[in-house]
């Protein structure tokens, strides 16, 4: 859409305008594509308990980052 718009007109930041412009845009925001999908990642099945430990953490929020869940595997 940039370029198109160059070809037509041009001033001194028309690509951040443009881009300002759209992001402001409801109807543009919600037609616009999605993010692809990740492929489906698998771990492996551990062979003892408390072979392997999932811990997320979700952040910054109010300057920290915090514990979100705790899972042990098996
Ligand atoms: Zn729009």
């Amino acid at each position: 859409m940039k370029a198109l718009s160059r070809y037509y007109v041009w001033w001194p930041n028309l690509d951040e305008d443009i881009e300002l412009f759209i992001k402001k845009c409801t109807r543009c925001q919600q037609n616009r594509p999605c993010n692809p999908e990740l492929p489906v990642f698998s771990w492996s099945i551990p062979e003892e308990v408390w072979e392997r430990i999932h811990i997320d953490f979700a952040g910054p929020f109010e300057g920290s980052y915090w514990r979100t869940r705790k899972t042990k595997t098996c």
